[in-house]
């Protein structure tokens, strides 16, 4: 084997989102030595981008809100194919989670006595969204790395995992190469924690940002652990649609949260025409009692627009599609309307929606406080990811352990808005805990030196084709793998055009082997993107194949020939599984049985 840079850690943490930053927190909170591994900068993870909130039962701004309500719209959101064991270790851990953020440091929004504030989100009962303005990611973030620096967690920054090693059927650590100067580096760990975000980069339109590409899914499918739930890919109903350039930037929920209603080219208000049957209880008839309902009216009921992101999306395909869109393409978000009801309501607009405000000023010269905005559907959020256990993070393999993100169970079919921040927290702090005690009861394992090597040639092969005048070109590779995932497998889908889908998908993956890279390892953007394609076919092919299982419509997932739900689905897992052949297999699994206090509450709730 060359002599490659080793470095060691009792728990190495492959990235430094928010489920990084707290599990290298707690991991280093119980006295064992923590590397994090991140492939940007520190504090420009996804999780700085996010807006709206996090999704905490505090009660502070409506006092019938409780841990069994927030397990309960969670597990209603996601159409009940959660792990409910997680739902609700999420719903009880949360609000200890956003107080502990308090108490080191994070600035919220405060009630008018001094208590953190909470908004109304999709799907939420009660104002449950713990914030900062629509800023809230990056106050966490700033929070959670200062802590973190404090605590002396080495980072190592510009780094990317190219893959997990194992040492028998056990973790071992990490390799991978410094962005900058692309150069390879050994992590030898002996607990590895899993938490790189999502997969949004499979898709032509997204909010998500570059690195997002599917990694940690794909580094814990190879190693041998399970990928649960993947055809769950949640489309936000609101992304910028004009100019092109800014199309699938978020648009906060928060907008909808604080009076947005969205109207189509006639003007209407056209979520009233749709409520579905389990919602309709929560929901507002008439947009008087909406109104009521974003200014606190605890008497009122949520306005259609707050329904789950699923149902929102899904409308607005709609319209577009029978021709009642907005001139892009896409609907219309209007907040501007309130100054009817709000006597300063542009300055109301500024304050609690300050990077709105910036966001379509700058980049689409729309006055959002005068104007309504044009939106559409946006990939934005994988439900699916690594299979891990509910109480510890752990996956199938013996010392990998996931949370955020990458990782699975509690969302189900479909996440409610401020459920991820939470979610990073609560199983963020758990893997970091239980990774440490993983690390203090096991050895470091042996890293086996073929494993690397290959990997290492493999990763450099690009260079040689391209000296060759043989390889393509990965972006076109990216590009034409985006394109068909947003057609052939986005928010409506056939099984005929999956199985174009899956030929499509073993075309690229053919041509992603024979790619080339023209230039030197140092800082090259197109071998990043190389490496990448790798991973964003697997996690793609895992979307596909557990969609075509799924022969119903549920939660995120909308299937035009099979349109409604099906009982028998609501009772399975598809889980997708590296085969001995090196197949991706699928199968289900059945939910277990949820306990009858669970079942109790949900009853309660309804
Ligand atoms: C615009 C936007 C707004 C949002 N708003 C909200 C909101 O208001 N409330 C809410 O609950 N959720 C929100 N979300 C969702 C939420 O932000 C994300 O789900 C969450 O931040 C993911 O956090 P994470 O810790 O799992 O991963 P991330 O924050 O995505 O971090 C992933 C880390 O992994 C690293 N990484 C990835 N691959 C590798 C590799 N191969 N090697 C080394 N490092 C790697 C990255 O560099 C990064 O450091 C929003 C999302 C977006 C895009």
């Amino acid at each position: 084997m060359a002599d490659y840079e080793t470095v060691e850690h009792d728990v190495l943490v492959v990235g430094a989102g928010g489920a990084g930053l707290r599990a290298a927190i707690e991991a280093s909170a119980a006295g064992v030595s923590v590397g994090i591994v991140c492939k940007s900068l520190l504090g420009k993870a996804h999780t700085v981008m996010a807006e709206g909130g996090i999704a905490a039962a505090l009660a502070n701004v409506d006092e019938r809100d409780n841990w069994k309500v927030h397990f309960a719209d969670t597990m209603r959101g996601g159409q009940y194919v959660n792990n409910w064991r997680m739902a609700e270790l999420h719903a009880k851990e949360a609000p200890d989670r956003v107080r502990e953020l308090e108490a080191w440091g994070a600035v919220f929004d405060r009630t008018t006595d001094g208590r953190i504030l909470q908004r109304n989100f999709g799907g939420h009962k009660y104002p449950r969204l713990a914030h900062v303005g629509d800023r809230t990611g990056l106050e966490m973030i700033r929070t959670l790395q200062d802590h973190g620096v404090h605590r002396g967690i080495s980072v190592h920054m510009e780094h990317t995992v190219l893959t997990l090693l194992k040492d028998g059927n056990r973790i071992a650590g990490v390799f991978g190469y410094d962005r900058e100067r692309g150069r390879f580096k050994i992590f030898r760990a002996k607990a590895v924690i899993l938490s790189t975000g999502g997969i949004g980069r499979a898709y032509k339109i997204t909010s998500n940002s570059w690195e997002y590409t599917g990694d940690g899914h794909a580094l814990a499918y190879h190693a041998g652990a399970e990928l649960i739930d993947m055809e769950f890919v949640q489309f936000h109903p609101t992304g910028m649609v004009w100019p092109p350039s800014v199309c699938g930037i978020l648009v906060t929920e928060g907008v909808r949260g604080e009076g947005g209603i969205l109207l189509n080219k006639e003007g209407k208000r056209f979520m009233f025409s749709e409520i579905p049957d389990n919602y309709r209880a929560q929901t507002a008839d008439n947009e008087e009692e909406g109104w009521r309902y974003t200014q606190g009216d605890k008497n009122a009921r949520r306005p259609p627009e707050l329904l789950t992101r699923d149902h929102v999306a899904r409308c607005i395909v709609r319209e577009i599609k029978a021709g009642r869109g907005s001139p892009h393409g896409g609907v219309l978000l209007d907040i501007s309307w309130i100054k009817q009801k709000l006597p300063s309501a542009a300055e109301h607009i500024k304050r609690k929606l300050p990077s709105m405000y910036h966001q379509f000023k700058q980049l689409a010269d729309i006055d959002i406080t005068r104007e309504p905005m044009e939106v559409g559907p946006t990939t934005h959020y994988v439900m699916g990811g690594v299979r891990v256990d509910s109480d510890t993070q752990m996956s199938g393999v013996p010392g990998l352990f996931a949370a955020g993100e990458c990782a699975a169970g509690i969302n189900g079919a479909n996440r409610l808005g401020g459920n991820s921040l939470s979610d990073l927290l609560v199983f963020g702090k758990r893997a970091g805990e239980f990774a440490a005690r993983y690390a203090r009861e096991n050895k470091l394992g042996t890293v086996n030196s073929d494993h690397i090597d290959r990997a290492a040639r493999e990763a450099l092969e690009p260079f040689d084709r391209a000296l060759g005048g043989t390889g393509g070109n990965p972006y076109s590779v990216q590009h034409d793998l985006q394109e068909m995932m947003q057609d052939l497998v986005g928010i409506v889908r056939r099984e005929d055009e999956m199985l174009r889908a899956l030929e499509g998908l073993d075309k690229l993956w053919k041509r992603a082997r024979q790619v080339g890279v023209p230039g030197n390892r140092e800082y090259n953007p197109g071998w990043h993107t190389a490496l990448s394609l790798s991973n964003l076919l697997t996690v793609s092919e895992a979307v596909t194949r557990c969609a075509l299982e799924r022969k119903e419509s549920r939660g995120a997932q909308f299937r035009d020939d099979y349109p409604n739900k099906d009982d028998a689905f609501g009772k399975v897992n598809i889980i997708a599984r590296k085969g001995p052949d090196g197949s991706m297999q699928i199968r289900r699994d059945p939910i277990p049985a949820m306990p009858p206090e669970l079942k109790q509450v949900i009853e309660e709730m309804k």
